[in-house]
């Protein structure tokens, strides 16, 4: 009889599910069950190629795929059970400059993560994987952790793990509706019956978009089918005395290894097709889909030439299936916004990869809390409210079709775009700006001149922008620039309770009305989870009303915090990114210009740094703030979507002889290196804490209020942290820092960069990233390896602009 019920009930018995499983027991709870629809690995899993290996374009996906990797052994030796481990090694091969420079930038990587890949040229290739013609191959990198295993032994390992620590499975059962009570619990309706549950784990897998609905949300997933082939036995393959290492040909979008006495060979190929656009079929068992040859034609012919002998070993068979894919490619893992007690490990594209990486963190995030390190990058909550099949339907693909591209620093995706857009789109657009996407909305990136392409070539080097980017930069420096603020998130909080609310959930002070405030947000374990503005205006009523800011992309983020946390009532919350929009201006001219659309007194006196003020601007009604991300003297002016053309119209009318110019992300990107200003999710995010970014200059260690974190804010305080933010100048060639290059100092790895680029005010390359506590001395000698090159570096702490804030708070 099954259990009525449980702690959580885990629905899909794929590998993942399984995963999530065996961790939560791992982490001490078991009364826990997992509830599978058919038998154990009976959606992608049972047809899965069984590969793995780290190589990931995040670095914590990496991360994790490594310990991934690293966990089967212990599974093994927990159960007894085999998973069929084959670590046989693997390369990348690299066939471009360019592809070099990708390979060598995630070997530089590796380095500080502590995996052990190494870029190797074609004769060594040609010597470990003597099937590959290395014509045309200018190297590889390669990882000795890759391989692969047996995908129904290794979830059945799993699964036993979990049933020897006191978990329970149930099979043949399908969960039929998910039903939430008042409390926040669950009852899970099954064909058995149902079971009462403080949690739910969706890990449906090629279904989890039908269990999703059954709770009412979207999670943003789609299947896609994927086809492998496997050879007859070939002598070059087993008249060998070891097995042959994996092969991954980028160009040819291939992989490839041994199974068995044959060859085993997939492919990404670009005629590629998402399956059941309308929804999983729920009787689509154990089963294969139709063969589709001539899709991949291309691509085995391809492959005939990288590896002759497919030429000559026959096909045995050929493996067609789905499996699903998030528009990014990565996983959707984490609480799902807008539900309590709702959780999501779906979307794993590679699950004999990323499996146990998503399982540790998902069990980890529901035992304790928050996950131990930043897995922002698979966070259901990195996708809002606006996202629509549509738009996940044309991006899976895009990611299918590019799951052997390289992916650039600077590179804007093309598919589904435009999707959102301000009413200043066709403004810009018209003045030639090259956008870029973040969270489903359009932003300008930078004004092309007129001859030259609308489009930034995508370069791991500086890039064709460069020059254009200078120009924005020398206008906000030398006069005033305008860009766009419709890229913060934005919430409004209300009520009488919303000064306590927003002094427990921010470490910061809150400000009085008319001022602003910086400040982080914390996790209870200290973490930084927000790096928030907040501003404080008194309506008509003398109520305060505030506006917290902060990351675009983090909206559901932020609100899936924000609302664990609202009180039941006397605040009201509203998140008003996309509504709440305008321009900012920033440069020596920008008093003026401000000063110029409006009867409000915007002297340096009477309208201070960190001063907010309802304005009339223009033909509108603006809230103004006196802060900007550039360190320049600048206004934020904020007004509603509908009132942003007239705003626009006001300021470019003023703008008459003051050198006004627009400018885009990469020049605000530029301009906030001049002071050395972290951003969120490179210098700031939940792997680090305030006393280690400096952040902690704006906690309020003393304040009443028992802000989240506190405790843990105030243990740092005391013990001081042991590594710390600092900012370097880089004697670059062509190229600068992106994230996660190694630092080293007396040639040994100290630390990693955060962030970094072009300074074009002050014609350097920077980077900013952690070193120990004790080694931080101004002008400190130190290396920063670039693209394989190892690059001079030295700490600077003086900013490169308006070292001491004359012009910023003038
Ligand atoms: C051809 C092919 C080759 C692949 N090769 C590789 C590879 O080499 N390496 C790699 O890492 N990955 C590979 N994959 C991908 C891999 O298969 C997936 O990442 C992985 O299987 C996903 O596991 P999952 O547990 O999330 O989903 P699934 O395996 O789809 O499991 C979901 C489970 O949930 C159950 N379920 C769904 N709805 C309900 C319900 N209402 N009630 C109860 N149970 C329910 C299903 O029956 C199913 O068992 C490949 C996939 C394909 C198709």
């Amino acid at each position: 009889m099954m259990k009525s019920s449980a702690q959580v009930v885990v629905i899909g018995g794929g590998v993942v599910g399984c995963s999530v499983l065996y961790h939560l027991t791992k982490f001490g709870w078991t009364d826990i069950m997992l509830i599978e629809r058919s038998e154990l690995t009976s959606g992608s899993t049972w047809h899965a190629a069984g590969g793995f290996h780290t190589l990931n374009g995040d670095t914590n996906m990496a991360a994790l795929q490594g310990y991934t990797i690293r966990l089967y052994k212990e599974l093994e030796e927990i159960t007894g059970m085999s998973c069929g481990l084959h670590h046989v090694g693997g390369v990348t091969l690299a066939t471009s400059p360019e592809r070099v420079d990708h390979l060598k930038a995630e070997r530089a990587k590796h380095r500080y993560m502590g995996l052990e890949t190494e870029f190797i040229g074609p004769d060594e290739i040609a010597r470990i994987s003597p099937i590959t013609n290395v014509e045309g191959v200018l190297g590889g990198l390669y990882d000795p952790l890759d391989g692969h295993l047996d995908p129904s032994g290794t979830t059945h390992a799993y699964a036993k793990a979990a049933r020897m620590a006191g978990a329970e499975i149930v099979l043949r059962n399908p969960v039929r509706e998910t039903l939430q009570r008042a409390d926040g619990t669950w009852d899970v309706v099954t064909e058995q019956g149902t079971v009462h549950a403080e949690h739910v784990v969706n890990a449906g897998g090629l279904w989890a978009r039908e269990v999703g609905a059954m709770a009412g949300v979207y999670l943003p997933l789609h299947p896609m089918e994927h086809q492998y082939l496997v050879t007859e036995e070939t002598p070059e393959v087993y008249e060998r005395d070891s097995e042959l290492p994996h092969v991954m040909d980028p160009e040819g979008e291939s992989y490839l290894r041994q199974e068995g006495r044959g060859i085993c060979i997939g492919f990404y190929e670009q005629k590629c097709d998402p399956w059941a656009v309308d929804g999983t079929p729920w009787d689509f068992g154990h089963e294969l889909l139709e063969n589709k040859i001539d899709r991949i034609e291309d691509s085995v012919a391809f492959a005939c030439k990288r590896f002759p002998v497919l030429e000559r070993a026959g096909i045995k068979t050929v493996i067609n299936g789905p499996f699903t894919f998030a528009p990014d490619g990565n996983p959707l893992v984490g609480p799902v916004p807008g539900l309590r007690n709702y959780w999501s490990a779906c979307g794993v594209m590679a699950g004999f990869s990323q499996g146990g990486g998503v399982g540790l963190s998902l069990a980890e995030w529901m035992v304790e809390g928050e996950p131990s390190r930043d897995v922002l990058a698979m966070d259901v909550a990195r996708f809002g409210e606006w996202i629509t099949p549509g738009y996940t339907r044309a991006k899976v693909r895009e990611n299918y079709q590019r799951r052997f591209s390289i992916s650039y620093p600077n590179e804007e995706l093309p598919a589904a775009r435009p999707f959102q857009t301000t009413p200043a789109y066709d403004i810009w657009k018209q003045q030639r700006a090259v956008f870029g996407a973040g969270y489903g909305m359009e932003a300008v990136n930078y004004f092309a001149p007129e001859g030259e392409p609308l489009f930034e070539t995508p370069s791991f080097r500086r890039s064709n922008a460069f020059d254009a980017v200078a120009a924005e930069v020398r206008a906000v420096r030398e006069a005033v620039g305008i860009n766009e603020i419709h890229n913060f998130g934005k919430y409004r909080v209300t009520g009488p309770g919303a000064r306590d609310w927003i002094d427990r959930i921010m470490a910061g002070r809150v400000p009085k009305p008319g001022r602003l405030s910086l400040t982080p947000m914390l996790s209870p374990k200290g973490r930084l989870i927000g790096d928030f503005t907040i501003s404080c205006l008194e309506n008509a009523r003398g109520e305060e009303e505030f506006q917290l800011t902060a990351s675009f992309g983090a909206q559901a983020y932020h609100m899936r915090w924000f609302q664990k946390h609202l009180p039941e009532a006397g605040v009201t919350l509203e998140n008003v990114s996309t509504r709440r929009i305008g321009f900012q201006i920033a440069g020596p001219n920008a008093r003026e210009l401000l000063g110029r659309t409006t009867r409000a007194d915007v002297s340096a006196q009477g309208f201070k740094f960190m001063d907010v003020r309802d304005m009339d601007v223009g033909l509108t009604r603006a809230v103004v703030q006196r802060v900007s991300y550039t360190g320049d003297l600048g206004y934020e002016i904020y007004v509603g979507a509908d009132d942003q053309r007239a705003l626009y119209e006001a300021l470019i009318q003023a703008g008459d002889g003051l050198g006004l110019k627009p400018f885009g992300m990469r020049a605000m990107m530029s301009l906030r290196l001049d002071k050395f200003f972290g951003s969120w999710l490179r210098e700031f995010g939940p792997d680090y804490t305030p006393a280690e970014t400096g952040m902690d200059r704006f906690v309020a260690y003393g304040k009443q209020a028992d802000f989240i974190g506190k405790p843990a804010a105030l243990a740092e305080r005391d013990t001081g942290p042991s590594r710390k933010l600092c900012s370097f100048v880089v004697e670059a060639a062509d190229a600068d820092v992106v994230g996660y290059e190694p630092i080293y100092v007396d040639g040994e790895i100290q630390g990693f960069v955060t962030s970094g680029g072009y300074s074009h005010y002050a014609k350097k390359s920077i980077a900013i990233g952690f070193l120990p506590v004790g080694l931080i001395e101004d002008g400190l000698e130190a290396e920063i390896e670039i693209l394989g090159d190892m690059r001079k570096a030295h700490v600077v702490s003086e900013p490169l602009f308006d070292a001491d804030g004359a012009r910023m708070r003038g």
